[in-house]
């Protein structure tokens, strides 16, 4: 029977709730307290500048990677519209003036990378062999073939396995002796996760996955808000949930501007920890819940957006800069800039200028938050945009002169926009750790229902479109 279902949120996993409730057959509304659909996921304009704040790979974007890749064309969030290219390198390293490339081809990136440091042929080699087996086990198999190996692969899968989930990213770089070379990996992904989130990503890689799909976070998340649209499911902007009614252990509705919203079901599609926090009466008593309030973590930045009056194409779109010395910016120290350019992309700027981005992670959210308290954030905005565009000339002198927009979105600005819990993005799954894994369905209140980047550690988009799924269907 056709429940009346509400969701809340129009991120990646609350449109792919929506949809998949839609499909199957339920009355669906969304609750959005933003004026646009893609949560984190999103991409804005300053003065005809482009800045993509979110997708900067796609797990999925290849049919191998299932059941990603499912969800990306049943959601619409893949169309003809938005094709994914897949950049080769993925990004170019730079330190002094050695210039090193993380090519997709695993032989050639080993090659390159033994050439230029042979003290570490066998830490690279077994790098290979990580990737090789890790490839094993990620891709659906397709042919007998790919269940022989995934049994033959069995005993050296099962001890890797244990390996990389009992050694943090940080801890594998300094396989590494060459500093350029442990550089070079540690500015992959954050370096508190786990290290089959830097196998897992390079695996992705080499296989032909982790692509970007044209027009970026804002085109994949229109697609996803078109195609529920287009189903019959209603999206409010600007209504932010206050609160989930419950009565006699089952929803009612929920609470948007002091209005009642009756409903059968409810998805929490917003950040889990800040909805466990803010929009029920009573804790939620239930054990996964008490154990992610204690794992509260997640991977944040500092997104600093330039708009260049210069057509940068001749540079490589994503760049790795290793700087000279450490510097402190936000509380932080920092050794890489992380810099993208949408250059060859159209429509990101005007006409022979670029827009370009540098992302700094690390949690700074005390640093702002503090600063916000005490009305300084406005000015130590400013002081670290300067900072780090002084930093950005040193190593790219042609922007001198020629920066025409600036834009820093801190963790402040996750949180004001998009209520993640201090300002997070998605959550880290640490070494040696079991993550809360947030059930899609609620044991103690039926009606409630959970998606989202912390439902499976670690997060992102291909969690976000999947955990909308699973929701959708404990319906
Ligand atoms: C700079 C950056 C780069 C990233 N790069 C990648 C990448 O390359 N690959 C990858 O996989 N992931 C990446 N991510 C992470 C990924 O974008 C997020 O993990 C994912 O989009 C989270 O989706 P979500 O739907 O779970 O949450 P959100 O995007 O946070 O969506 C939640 C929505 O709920 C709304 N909401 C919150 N509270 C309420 C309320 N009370 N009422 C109504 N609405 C509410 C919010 O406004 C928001 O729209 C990146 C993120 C950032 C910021």
């Amino acid at each position: 029977m056709p429940k009346k279902v509400i969701v809340i949120g129009a991120g990646v996993a609350g449109l792919s709730s929506a949809i998949y409730a839609n499909k199957a057959g339920h009355d669906v509304t969304v609750f959005e307290q933003g004026t646009c659909p893609g949560g984190v996921s999103t991409s804005w304009v300053r003065r005809g500048y482009t800045f993509d704040g979110g997708i900067h790979w796609l797990v999925g974007s290849s049919s191998r990677f299932q059941p990603f890749h499912k969800r990306w064309i049943e959601t619409g969030a893949l169309q003809e519209n938005n094709h994914v290219i897949y950049a080769d390198p993925v990004f170019i390293f730079k330190t002094g003036d050695v210039v090193l490339h993380l090519w997709r081809d695993i032989d050639r990136l080993i090659k390159e990378l033994v050439d230029f440091a042979p003290e570490d042929r066998k830490a690279l080699q077994a790098l290979k062999r990580h990737v090789q087996i890790i490839g094993t086990y990620m891709p659906a198999p397709q042919r007998f073939w790919d269940w022989v190996m995934i049994i033959l692969r069995l005993p050296v899968f099962i001890p890797l396995m244990v390996y990389l989930l009992c050694t943090s990213t940080r801890k594998y770089t300094e396989r590494f002796s060459n500093p350029a070379i442990r550089e070079m990996f540690s500015s992959i992904l954050n370096l508190d996760q786990n290290a089959l989130s830097i196998i897992g990503t390079l695996t992705g890689y080499t296989l032909g996955d982790n692509g970007y799909p044209i027009g970026g976070s804002r085109r994949l998340a229109d697609n996803m808000e078109k195609t529920a649209l287009t189903a019959g499911c209603q999206i409010n902007y600007r209504s932010k949930v206050e609160k989930i009614c419950i009565e006699d252990g089952r929803v009612t509705g929920v609470i948007v501007n002091g209005m009642l919203q009756k409903a059968d079901h409810v998805i929490v599609a917003m950040d889990t920890c800040t909805a466990l926090q803010t929009l029920f009466d009573e804790p939620l008593d239930e054990r996964w819940a008490r154990k992610l309030q204690k794992r509260t973590d997640s991977e944040h930045c500092a997104l600093l957006s330039l708009g260049i009056k210069k057509d940068l194409s001749y540079l490589p779109s994503a760049m790795r800069i290793h700087i000279n010395e450490p510097v402190k910016m936000a509380g932080l120290e920092y050794s890489t800039l992380w810099v993208y350019h949408y250059s060859s992309q159209e429509g990101y700027a005007p006409e022979g200028c670029s827009s370009l981005t540098v992302l700094f992670q690390g949690d700074t959210y005390d640093y702002w938050k503090n600063a916000k308290d005490k009305n300084t954030y406005m000015t130590l905005k400013e002081e670290f945009t300067q900072r780090a565009i002084q930093l950005l000339e040193e190593y790219l002198p042609e922007i001198k002169g020629n920066i025409a927009v600036t834009d820093l979105a801190t963790p402040i600005t996750y949180e004001r926009y998009c209520s993640c819990y201090r300002g997070g993005y998605m959550s880290i799954w640490h070494a040696k750790t079991m993550p809360p894994r947030v059930p899609a369905k609620s044991s103690t209140i039926r009606g409630l229902h959970f998606a989202g980047m912390r439902t499976f550690m670690s997060g992102g988009l291909p969690i976000a479109v999947q955990s909308g799924y699973k929701a959708a269907k404990t319906i």
